[in-house]
């Protein structure tokens, strides 16, 4: 499928100042530091990664509503890293789903006006009849009621706000919608149902997504592809049954060995991993692979020398001493 979005290379460090009247840096964190991706036309990329990893930045990055230190953002064909969310000529066409559906809605507001103040923003409609009825739409689409445009947040549940939340993100006919955490706060039982939406929305329409999620169990059940992150980098990449059946990375092993298989053959097969310490800070992370510290694996080489991310096979890209490439290829190689 052709590529919507690609990522080279991405990098968003924050500097760390001290002192009050003359501020003076002192340091660096290095929230993303080098990463690379792509997601095709009408695919869901999962990017998981415990919390602090630097997933939401990426998405913030992604969206522009977030500076970048280095590294390049191309969106339907088009180097938007320069641009910005208020102003840019993509900020139609990608659109994002929170994780709070309590407070991504202005409480004060009429569904049908979150809906679509959108609309109104861009002027898409040339009548009230006309964004009436689109509103309508909008909220057919994602499974609630006419009536329901008449009403406040606080009158529904955590899942049919979620709902509305993408409606709202739907009204510009986006081709990517950036997804943080967007069943996390919810009720188990309703997360099914929100992701289920989603995925339906995917099939009729030819959406992309950027899916952020600790979640692997929701991941796994949305993803084509799956981008697993650690302190700030992208450790391994693969389709998601690749990723799920035979994770190459130490730590995706790991996060992978806390969620149970249903194939009782392939969790067996599985490779075993337990991490043990926590996150280290990104303030002052490792030297070399920055998971030397934690990894059951970890050699010598792992605490002087960081390992590149390099491609193992067609979409199969991972970052380790133990999977050595031939060459190791370039960020834009990995992102496409
Ligand atoms: Fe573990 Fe070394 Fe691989 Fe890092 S490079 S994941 S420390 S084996
Ligand atoms: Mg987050």
């Amino acid at each position: 499928a052709a590529e919507l979005l690609r990522v080279e290379d991405l990098k968003v460090h924050f500097p760390i100042e001290r002192g009050i009247v003359r501020r003076k840096q002192v340091g660096v964190v290095k929230a993303v530091d080098g990463v690379s991706f792509s997601v095709r036309r009408g695919e869901t990329l999962g990017l998981v990664g415990e919390s602090g990893c630097g997933k939401s930045t990426t998405a913030l990055a992604v969206l522009r509503m977030q500076p970048v230190t280095a590294g390049r953002i191309h969106f339907e064909g088009q180097d938007i890293t320069a641009q910005d969310r208020s102003t840019g000529s993509f900020r139609r066409r990608m659109q994002m789903v929170y994780q709070d559906p309590y407070g991504s809605l202005d409480p004060r507001m009429k569904v049908a006006d979150i809906v679509g103040e959108p609309l109104v923003v861009h002027r898409v409609c040339a009548s009230k009849a006309e964004y009436r009825e689109r509103v309508a739409e909008l909220l057919a689409t994602v499974g609630l009621l006419p009536a329901m445009a008449e009403r406040y947040p606080h009158e529904f549940s955590g899942g049919q706000r979620q709902r509305i939340a993408i409606a709202r993100a739907l009204s510009l006919q986006p081709s990517l919608v950036i997804c943080d955490e967007p069943v996390s706060a919810l009720d188990v039982s309703i997360q099914a149902q929100v992701v289920n939406v989603l995925m339906e929305l995917q099939q009729r329409l030819g959406l992309s997504y950027l899916f952020v999620a600790h979640d692997l169990a929701v991941v796994r059940h949305i993803s084509h592809r799956v981008a697993v992150m650690y302190l700030g980098r992208v450790v391994e990449i693969a389709s998601r049954d690749e990723l799920f059946d035979r994770p190459l990375h130490p730590y995706t092993q790991a996060l992978l060995s806390a969620v149970p298989v249903a194939d009782p053959e392939a969790e067996a097969a599985r490779p075993r991993q337990v991490i043990t310490g926590e996150v280290p800070s990104v303030m002052n992370p490792p030297s070399g692979c920055t998971f030397h510290t934690r990894c059951p694996r970890a050699m010598e080489v792992c605490k002087r020398e960081s390992p590149p991310l390099v491609e193992l096979g067609p979409g199969r890209a991972t970052a380790c001493h133990l999977h050595p490439a031939v060459i190791p290829i370039r960020p834009e190689a990995v992102a496409a």
